[in-house]
């Protein structure tokens, strides 16, 4: 195998053992060396590390030739903004999203603010591991300057992609909780803007994540589900670390499972765009695929991650695309997942209908997600999957990532986790039981496949 430095979402460790500053300084000089002539933009998320890191990579961008615009603390997605809709050469984020406060990564954007594409990254991984800069001499090093006008301009181009005058008319309170991330200082504010009578929660930066941690999983957002509840909001809103993510609390209190968000946004697009087609990873639910065909739309099943996603939407001119996980990307605002402009689309939504988000939730088809997961030997990986696709003959199979096997009652997926030597199993079906007892015939099939 050889090495690689970007995971699924950038290069990511814990500070001090993975994340170190001299790795920092080396991925400025191989990002400054492979980037086209030009400006660079660099923002971060307010994590403890982010400053030293921000510096060692700025000063390999320096030493590469390149000026550099710092846009400070914002949301990835307000980085992502400055450089789609600005002249740069490329962007980087100091960030590590949803991982906990110890961590800290690297993520690079290029000139259109989209994440990059796997040979992208294999020529910055390529000149990382040669050691093989191309430094400026002395009279070119790159000059490094503050850029406030980041935020400014998101926030615009986010209100102007959506019914403002519906959303301020219709009034609604909703809880933001930022968990302290980077965008305590956008999404509490565009809300306000919009007209919402706005309840903050963790609202002020702080890189040590005292108020919860920076996922928004259901278990970390037992705050938000009370103070929705207790202040009678119309809805609640937590975001990710970096706020490439949003995910929703109902009226009642209720946590939104981000399938059903999705599920939400696309068929209010499609819907209104009477079709198109969204994108989607192979692991989201049949939820999503059934709404977008009812509005005469189709879905297009990629690789798991969200670059693969906004590249595919790039190319084939999708309306609409997202993760099961949060992240939706809107291909008229950017090519990129971003957190407040979905909270900016949610809030819409709700005030365009006459219902409460809890019932508008309800009219979406209903289906339960199980997972599970096996160990398996590295070197076998390819070997199991083939011949896991082999005893599925005569079903309907993808193989895009992993292998999906559809049934008529619903479908199962197995496919290897980036990082560990596990399978990991999901399985979806009307029911909770159903859903069991897919991930059981999957897992049976998996276990089959692993014997020799
Ligand atoms: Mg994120």
């Amino acid at each position: 195998m050889t090495s690689r430095l970007f995971g699924t979402n950038g290069i990511r460790g814990v500070v001090g053992e993975d994340m170190t500053v001299d790795l920092a300084l080396r991925v400025g000089k191989s990002v400054g060396s492979v980037l086209a002539t030009g400006p660079v933009a660099i923002g971060r998320d307010p994590r403890t590390s982010g400053p030293m890191l921000r510096d060692a990579v700025v000063a390999g961008l320096l030493a590469t030739g390149h000026d550099v615009q710092d846009a400070g603390v914002v949301p990835t997605p307000a980085l992502q903004y400055l450089v789609h809709t600005g002249t740069f050469s490329g962007g980087v984020v100091i960030t590590a999203s949803h991982n906990p406060a110890e961590f800290n990564g690297i993520k690079v954007v290029d000139r259109l603010g989209m994440e990059l594409s796997r040979p992208e990254e294999e020529r910055i991984e390529a000149r990382f591991f040669a050691e093989d800069y191309t430094l400026a001499g002395w009279n070119a090093v790159g000059h490094v300057h503050p850029n406030a006008s980041g935020t400014g301009s998101y926030l615009d181009g986010i209100a102007s992609r959506v019914d403002a005058g519906a959303i301020r008319d219709a009034g609604l309170r909703i809880v933001v909780d930022c968990g302290n991330g980077a965008s305590c200082g956008t999404s509490p504010a565009l809300a306000s803007r919009l007209g919402c009578d706005v309840v903050s929660l963790n609202g002020e930066p702080d890189g040590r994540f005292p108020g919860r941690p920076p996922e928004p999983v259901q278990a970390n957002l037992e705050a938000l589900l009370r103070t929705v509840k207790e202040s009678h909001a119309d809805l609640g809103v937590a975001h990710d670390g970096d706020a490439d993510r949003a995910i929703f609390v109902d009226d009642r209190g209720t946590f939104v499972f981000g399938d059903r968000s999705l599920a939400l946004v696309a068929k209010d697009i499609v819907s209104k765009n009477g079709g198109g087609v969204v994108v989607t990873p192979v692991s989201s639910s049949r939820c999503l695929e059934d709404v977008v065909r009812a509005a005469r739309g189709t879905v297009r099943y990629t690789k798991v991650g969200a670059p693969i996603v906004a590249r595919t939407m790039h190319e084939i001119g999708a309306v609409f695309g997202g993760e099961e996980n949060g992240g939706m990307i809107f291909p008229e605002h950017q090519l990129c997942r971003d957190g407040a402009m979905t909270m900016a689309k949610v809030l819409e939504i709700v005030a365009r209908a006459d219902q409460p988000l809890s019932q508008l939730l309800a009219g979406l088809p209903a289906y339960s997600l199980h997972k599970t997961s096996v160990r398996y030997k590295a070197q076998e990986r390819d070997v199991i999957l083939a011949r896991m696709k082999t005893m599925a003959a005569g079903l309907r199979v993808d193989d895009i990532d992993g292998i999906k096997i559809h049934y008529a009652e619903g479908w199962v997926l197995v496919r290897p986790s980036g990082t560990e030597s596990i399978f990991r199993i999901f399985a979806e079906a009307r029911t909770e039981e159903g859903a069991k007892a897919l991930a059981a015939r999957g897992e049976a099939l998996l276990r089959n496949s692993m014997e020799d």
